[in-house]
């Protein structure tokens, strides 16, 4: 089995554009459009899509499935075209007129557990944290509710220029049953959740002064990429890679590491192919719970 490499594409719908102090943006009007037409030209690759249903969305939009009621035929495009649909909370809190990342655990687990019944009644097996942020209490709270897999984890350190707060510092790379008591590691007693931590290699942006780990996004510029897709490629038989789709659009500015471009998305997704046909000897595109199905029938056998 080790000479085929697993690779899961995973987009984050955020409807908020980081690069920008948070602002809205509709992804579903033209990015996410634009990213079914290439995907279109590759029928092998089946993607994830983790899609915000929250209180937040509520707030602004009327119900916390908003998109899932508004883009329902996009999704259901998605889902018979062979990709998956996961669940993308992002707790947010209002402060001062202004919306932040809410850190407040008991808060969380009342809106993770007030939401995800309607996540679970579109069918939603998979979930990924908005920030990646969780703790303890919060990834017991959804193995409870019967999810299969998270994929919340960036397994990197705390860099002091962080923005919002997670904590994956002590996490392996490969996949694992978190530990009851500490999520960022396996351990025994373990959870029935499986965690699947986005792959994170060292790529180097031009404005760095020190070495920083991010996570593999296809919207990084193909340039910047190919190396660290090359190293992560050598070590490992799996990729799980993670893409915003505002990030793909075109705009005025230059940004060190994101390309805003569509055709840069497809250049990395064929470099990942070139490079794991090379590298590996052959290649899959699945789904974070194929993915995730796949480990499981490996740790039985
Ligand atoms: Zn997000």
């Amino acid at each position: 089995m080790a000479n085929i490499i697993s690779v899961c594409l995973t987009f984050d719908v955020d409807l908020a554009d980081y690069t920008e102090t948070w602002r809205t943006t509709n992804e579903f009007a033209k990015a996410i459009p634009e990213i079914l037409t290439i995907l279109e030209r590759y029928p092998e690759v089946r993607t994830t899509w983790f899609i915000r249903l929250d209180q937040q969305v509520r707030s602004i939009w009327g119900y916390a499935d908003h998109f899932f009621r508004e883009y329902k035929s996009i999704i259901n495009e998605l889902i018979d075209s062979g990709h998956e649909i996961g669940w993308h909370p992002h707790c947010y809190i209002q402060a001062g007129g202004n919306w932040k990342q809410n850190v407040e655990e008991a808060m969380i687990l009342e809106e993770l557990s007030l939401d995800a019944p309607l996540a679970q009644s579109y069918g939603l097996k998979c979930v990924r944290m908005g920030w990646g942020f969780h703790t303890n209490k919060t990834m017991c709270l959804i193995s409870d509710l019967g999810f299969d897999v998270d994929s919340s984890a960036i397994p990197r350190p705390q860099y002091i220029w962080e923005e919002t707060k997670k904590d994956w510092t002590l996490t392996p790379l490969e996949p694992y049953f978190p530990s009851e008591s500490d999520y960022r590691v396996p351990g025994r007693p373990d959870l029935s959740i499986l965690e699947v931590p986005i792959s994170v290699t060292h790529v180097k942006a031009p404005y760095d002064l020190e070495t920083v780990l991010r996570y593999i996004n296809l919207a990084y510029s193909p340039d910047l990429l190919r190396k660290p897709l090359e190293d992560w490629l050598k070590q490992h038989n799996h990729l799980i890679t993670i893409t915003h789709p505002y990030e793909l659009l075109p705009r005025d500015k230059v940004h060190g590491l994101l390309a805003f471009d569509m055709n840069a998305f497809e250049q990395n997704l064929n470099t990942v192919r070139e490079l794991a046909q090379m590298q590996v000897g052959s290649i899959s595109f699945l789904t974070i719970s194929e993915f995730a199905n796949l480990h499981w029938e490996r740790s039985h056998e």
